[in-house]
């Protein structure tokens, strides 16, 4: 299937509308990327992932022989799919699991295809990835968490890892660690399949603004893993990584279909009278101003577009994905941020309290909104990232 063929398109949009409407679970709708609240949601989660893989809207494009192929793929079906799954306010796709499923299909031994593949489909097992550390976020390279290679085989393990989302839900953790720590930053680094349950691995859940437990703290102290544990070439860790990362791709169209919603409730607030009895509508700027995000928000999905043609034709710009995410992720918080001021005195209610506009859920946007901005590269490195590699200005200088 072409881009161009919009009837088809619309039809399957049509099917993934009708099946959300029909199976879908009752989620509580939250900002961004959550863990579950409670055991209860957890399970609920794992089997609505289990549903959208049997019904061949997630891992249509895995091998057959672990379930794909039911149906034609390609990434404009992903698109689609993803935007109904933020349309319908359910918990995004592309999270830590679908990252280290894509990892293992790419860099897995048969062994551990064998072995991890079929319990993510089935739900029976989910993933949380242990990258970033207290000194190595945006500069990831700087990691210290060492991986040892033992004189029998396998490794022993000693570090800490942060910002870990759904580690206190995950069976098993993406993990980078150092296995050669004389060699050059990201050339001494290895990639690691890491059972959350392992003795020396303590997980300690972070509250985070938003009242949530979303990430974690994960220290590991002589945590001993097998020679099978390897996931990809020993001190291939980087190029592990940064291909997998590539997974999120799937989750392009979430983030327009987000902004959309916000929209759309943002005229809605707007159109309400406020604790001061004027209507904001009734204010030149403030509708300056929201016909304005109507008009970025066409831009950001213009641009979505524009980078999956691009991928269709093997045609990628390393800029896409940079400006994509900074669009992105600085309208949605400019976006929460005027909701908020739109409310006026309102803004400080909270979830549940009944003067709260929309349930509070601008509240828990607003909250959320600077993650986007900080998750999988911050502003400041995507802008980094324009100028260098598509601007062809002097690098940075890094690593001390
Ligand atoms: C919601 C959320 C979920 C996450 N989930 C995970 C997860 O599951 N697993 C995981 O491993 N990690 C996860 N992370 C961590 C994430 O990858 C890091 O937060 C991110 O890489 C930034 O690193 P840092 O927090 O250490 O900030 P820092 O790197 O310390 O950056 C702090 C500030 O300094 C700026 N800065 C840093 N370096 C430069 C530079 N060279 N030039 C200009 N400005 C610079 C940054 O832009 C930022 O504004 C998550 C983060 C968030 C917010």
């Amino acid at each position: 299937m072409r881009l161009g063929e919009v009837a088809e398109l619309d039809s399957f949009r049509a099917e993934v509308r009708e099946f959300l409407a029909a199976e879908a679970p009752s989620i509580p709708e939250r900002a961004g990327f959550r863990s579950p609240e409670d055991a209860a949601e957890d399970k609920v989660r794992r089997e609505w992932r289990a549903k959208l893989f049997e019904a061949g809207y997630l891992g249509a494009d895995w091998p057959e022989r672990f379930g794909g192929g039911t149906r034609e793929w390609n990434p404009v079906l992903d698109l689609i799919v993803s935007e109904e799954v933020a349309r319908a306010g359910l918990p995004p796709l592309t999270d830590q699991t679908h990252l280290a499923a894509f990892a293992l299909l790419r860099f897995g031994t048969p062994e551990q295809q064998e072995r991890f593949l079929p319990a993510i489909r089935e739900g029976r097992e989910t993933w949380c990835q242990l990258f970033s550390e207290p000194d190595a976020g945006s500069d990831l390279a700087a990691m210290r968490t060492v991986a040892a290679p033992l004189k029998g085989g396998g490794y022993r393990v000693d570090g800490q890892k942060v910002w870990s989302s759904n580690a206190a839900w995950a069976e098993f953790g993406f993990l980078l660690a150092r296995t050669d720590t004389a060699a050059e930053r990201h050339r001494g680094i290895s990639a690691f399949i890491v059972p959350m349950s392992a003795a020396g691995l303590e997980i300690r859940p972070l509250r985070e603004i938003t009242g949530t437990e979303d990430f974690s703290e994960v220290f590991m102290e002589g945590v001993e893993l097998g020679p099978d544990a390897l996931l990809g070439g020993r001190e291939d860790g980087w190029r592990v990584a940064m291909e997998s990362l590539g997974a999120e791709r799937a989750g392009l169209g979430a983030g327009g279909r987000r902004l959309r919603k916000l929209l759309d409730s943002m005229v809605e607030l707007a159109r309400e009278e406020g604790a001061d009895g004027a209507r904001p509508a009734d204010s030149e700027e403030v509708r300056d101003r929201i016909a304005g995000f109507a008009a970025e928000i066409e831009i950001n999905n213009l641009l979505v577009q524009q980078r999956l043609a691009r991928e269709l034709r093997g045609a990628e710009r390393p800029s896409d994905l940079p400006i994509g995410k900074l669009v992105f992720s600085e309208l949605n918080l400019a976006m929460v941020e005027y909701g908020m001021r739109l409310q006026g005195s309102r803004s400080l209610l909270t979830e549940g309290d009944p003067e709260a506009r929309q349930s509070g859920r601008w509240q828990d946007e607003y909250l959320y909104a600077r993650t986007f901005t900080v998750a999988g590269g911050a502003s400041e490195i995507m802008r980094n990232i324009v100028a260098e590699r598509a601007l062809g200005m002097p690098r940075e200088k890094r690593g001390g």
